[in-house]
């Protein structure tokens, strides 16, 4: 017999690490790094994943437990993915279980399912039939019954149970279940043909459906759903139940492979000839690819430079060598469009898996991959995990999307697993961006790469594509300073000039994208006679206007109070509401262009299934003029008749206090840019702003990413910001405040004696070349989240520091006053958002 080492599924520290267990004879051959695997557990049953196998010579058998169940035939999982998960544990200091999880579908994440079952032995007296007497019967019936069907239909016999339990009569079991829906199809299977014409015989005259369903059957003989059989005799499905009930025909549950696209037609598409400036592009990238090279190429193109076609073209190569790919999309962006190029080239070889799915289908297209019927997936971040055992390529669009984070733990970021993974498998990994993230952008262009930067070996090959495809030009950028409008009377929510621009567009039939950065109908209430806003009483952060229902509610924990008519602080009848939303816009543009078509796309407009490739046809077929929406309006869309993009508010975000704001807000602008005059129509931008000299908008004007970020850049060398520094942020969070001070007092104390005994003693600020500083801890931004306070540690460092390795030791040095004092401790390394 030999032993598994297996990670169980408790996302705790202290329980971080493998168990063994005896892999009893039943199971053996069954068991290998990446099963998934149902094991015993401080008294309870808990799915865990396999990390290794070994003999049973260097343990001690008596002391170990049984493996209860292996979950599924094929692992989920590879002893690849497990390694990887191993390296995303110590990148980003989470539990490896954590990591494990995030790598299976969701519809694997198993759940405990208790069972209730008669135990062996149980004798039955005349009291136990006389006041349990249906639940035991219930139970001679069907045992093991599960426990929440048992309490279902006995709702008030759950002392009975507790009793019988008790007295040994009963037991309970725990099994691992999935949280799986197949789907099925009732279908009809056809009896041999004397048997249906001896059903024709039996069957009564004046039930003429059920003798033509018959007869259509002895035409067709082959299974059939019972829906189609319905509508093809012309009767309901009531007729083919009553012949099944007769037992002429069988009716019988088929599970069924859920395909999200099915019934869509993906015309087919062929290689484009590249022009001079891609196939240039295309040349390193190709060569990576054909010789099994792993290199990581920066592909910075100007919107509509013709990116995709690249990345089709090298999965091509990449297909032809025996290879799988995976391509990587913001969610965001994931739209019917950018699905519709990867299936009109690749077909049936392409498996989608992003968030609108249901838990069901992903896990059907997930199979796909793992089972060799797809090469290539298309998907958001947790797609990088695609169990495929040869990968050629990785391609991550938009590469400097803050989505590509995950802001629950694991906190990886799917563009450092895509480099890990690819350097594996020996793939190239090409990334993708009009705006490059700085970070990215600096680590390919410095010479000696950023000082401090993310990994001295993250060297990506620089590829510019500065031109767009067929001359076009870049559309003309118009910055309007709200401030002189407001001078010259205009109150209005649109400039003279974005006004001007609409009326063209609506004149000459064509179509606009106005983008504005919030949502809601206004964000937050403010006193204008004494400046009181309303916040949520638990989490010290602005409540939102809501005008559906008229109250204001906290997006954290679901506060929600009665819209003030009065000023609660000063009883002023002033309160306003401030701030634009989407629907105030949407009522503005009703008012200035009468009969003007809008779609509006936000969080409230799209969160039902679908309903994002439903505004987009709708867009596109040109059954309304304006596309008025948050940022999903921004990225990837790819429309010919759009000639007009307008910014409401290009400054909304730049405040924020987070160092990426001006970044995020170039990127942001020059994307919703891009979206504008992408075809034969030229096309023109107008951004209207408060504060027309930042940088962040006025590079914007002139297209110009190499100025912003030259200056942006020399900002953040002066602040040891990345990429010229790292950081490791620490969350803290507990109901009393003085706890949390102390806690992160003893942990910035124990950082700082690491750093002195290592012989870091120059200052960061000093310029030293190897340094490590801790701030705070100081209250978060957000300083309470739903009645607790939260702290803040920020380490911030460069050079040859082992800085995640240290925080790993001192909160391991805490742990036991951490469990003691009850305080919550979150970990972000390198984080995106400060907030
Ligand atoms: P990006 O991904 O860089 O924004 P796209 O790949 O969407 O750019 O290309 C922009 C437009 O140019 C698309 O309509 C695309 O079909 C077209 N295009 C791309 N490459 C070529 C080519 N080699 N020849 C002709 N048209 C092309
Ligand atoms: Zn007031
Ligand atoms: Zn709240």
């Amino acid at each position: 017999m030999s032993v598994a080492r297996v990670i169980v599924d408790v996302p705790s520290r202290e329980t971080d690490r493998p168990f063994d267990y005896l892999i009893p004879a039943r199971l053996e051959g069954w068991v290998e790094p990446g099963s998934r695997v149902a094991v015993p557990f401080g008294g309870r049953t808990l799915q865990g994943i396999v990390v290794a196998t070994k003999d049973d010579a260097e343990v001690d058998r008596s002391r170990l437990k049984e493996l209860a169940d292996v979950l599924d035939a094929v692992p989920p999982l590879s002893a690849e993915l497990v390694e990887l998960g191993e390296w995303m544990s110590r990148r980003w200091l989470c539990p490896l279980t954590v990591a494990l999880q995030a790598m299976l579908p969701a519809a694997l994440k198993g759940k405990t399912e208790k069972y209730i079952a008669i135990a062996r032995g149980a004798e039955w007296t005349e009291a136990d039939r006389l006041f349990d007497g249906e639940l035991i019967a219930a139970l001679e019936r069907q045992s093991p019954l599960k426990l929440s069907t048992l309490l279902r239909q006995f709702p008030d016999q759950a002392g009975a149970i507790q009793r019988l339990l008790k007295a040994g009569k009963l037991e309970e079991l725990q099994k691992v279940e999935d949280r799986l829906s197949v789907r099925t199809v009732l279908t009809v299977f056809a009896p041999s043909p004397e048997r249906l014409r001896a059903a024709l015989e039996a069957i009564p005259r004046r039930a003429a459906k059920q003798r033509e369903t018959i007869e259509y059957l002895l035409a067709h003989p082959e299974p059939i759903a019972q829906q189609q059989l319905a509508e093809a005799v012309g009767t309901t499905t009531g007729t083919i139940k009553a012949l099944a009930d007769k037992g002429f025909v069988e009716l019988r549950a088929v599970t069924e492979d859920r395909d999200p696209y099915e019934g869509r037609e993906f015309p087919a598409s062929a290689p484009m000839k590249l022009t001079p400036a891609q196939a240039a592009a295309f040349g390193p990238i190709a060569a990576a690819v054909g010789e099994g090279r792993h290199e990581v190429f920066l592909l910075h193109g100007v919107t509509g430079s013709g990116k995709t076609e690249i990345y089709l073209q090298a999965i091509q190569r990449c297909l032809e060598q025996g290879k799988e790919a995976i391509v990587l999309v913001p969610e965001i962006s994931l739209t019917p469009q950018m699905v519709e190029r990867f299936k009109s080239r690749f077909g049936e070889r392409v498996a989608v898996l992003h968030s609108r799915l249901s838990n069901g289908e992903r896990y059907d297209e997930w199979r796909k991959i793992r089972d060799g019927r797809a090469q290539v997936a298309v998907g958001a971040r947790s797609a990088i995990f695609a169990p495929f055992g040869r990968i050629g390529l990785i391609v991550i669009d938009e590469e400097h999307e803050s989505s590509y984070k995950q802001e629950e733990s694991p906190k990886y970021h799917a563009r450092d697993v895509a480099v890990e993974r690819a350097r594996q498998h020996g793939a190239a990994v090409v990334l993708g961006s009009a705006t490059p993230s700085l970070e990215t952008y600096a680590a390919a262009t410095i010479e000696s790469g950023a000082p401090g930067n993310r990994d001295a070996a993250f060297r990506p090959v620089y590829v510019p594509l500065p031109e767009r495809v067929a001359d076009r030009p870049l559309p003309g950028v118009t910055i309007v300073d709200m401030r002189e409008e407001l001078k010259l009377g205009n109150r209005a929510m649109f400039s003279r000039a974005l006004a001007d621009a609409l009326q063209a567009r609506l004149d000459r039939e064509e179509q606009a994208v106005l983008l504005l950065n919030r949502r809601g109908y206004s964000t937050f209430v403010m006193c204008r006679s004494c400046g009181y806003t309303a916040q949520c009483p638990h989490c010290d952060i602005a409540l939102t206007y809501h005008r559906g229902s008229q109250n204001l509610r906290c997006h954290y924990c679901g506060y929600a109070e009665r819209e003030p008519t009065e000023c609660p602080s000063c009883q002023s009848p002033h309160i306003r509401f401030f701030g634009t939303g989407t629907q105030k816009v949407e009522e503005a543009l009703a008012l200035a262009f009468p009969g003007i078509r809008v779609i509006r796309m936000d969080v409230d407009t799209t969160t039902e299934k679908g309903s994002h490739e439903k505004w987009l046809t709708q867009f596109r077929e040109r059954r309304a003029d304006v596309l008025l929406g948050t940022q999903m309006v921004a990225k990837g869309l790819d429309f010919p008749h759009v000639t007009l993009v307008g910014v409401l508010a290009a400054d909304s975000a730049l405040k924020l206090p987070d160092f990426r704001a001006p970044e995020r807000t170039f990127q942001l602008l020059t994307q919703v840019a891009g979206r504008a005059g992408r075809h034969e129509l030229p096309g023109e931008v107008v951004i209207q702003t408060y504060e027309p000299e930042h940088p962040s908008v006025a590079m914007v004007e002139r297209h110009d990413y190499a100025g912003f970020t030259a200056q942006e850049l020399r900002h953040r060398r002066v602040l040891g910001y990345p990429p010229f520094g790292r950081l490791i942020s620490l969350t803290l969070s507990h109901e009393q405040m003085p706890l949390l001070i102390a806690l992160g007092e003893s942990f910035a104390a124990k950082m700082r004696e690491k750093a002195s005994a290592a012989g870091l003693t120059g200052s960061f600020a000093g310029g030293a070349p190897h340094a490590l500083e801790v701030l705070g801890p100081v209250p978060s931004p957000i300083p309470r989240l739903k009645d607790r306070y939260r702290f803040q540690c920020m380490v911030k460092y460069r050079g040859d520091v082992d800085a995640p390795g240290w925080v790993a030791k001192t909160l391991q040095e805490l742990a036991e006053t951490t469990k003691r004092s009850g305080v919550t401790v979150g970990v972000d390394v390198d984080p995106q958002m400060m907030l």
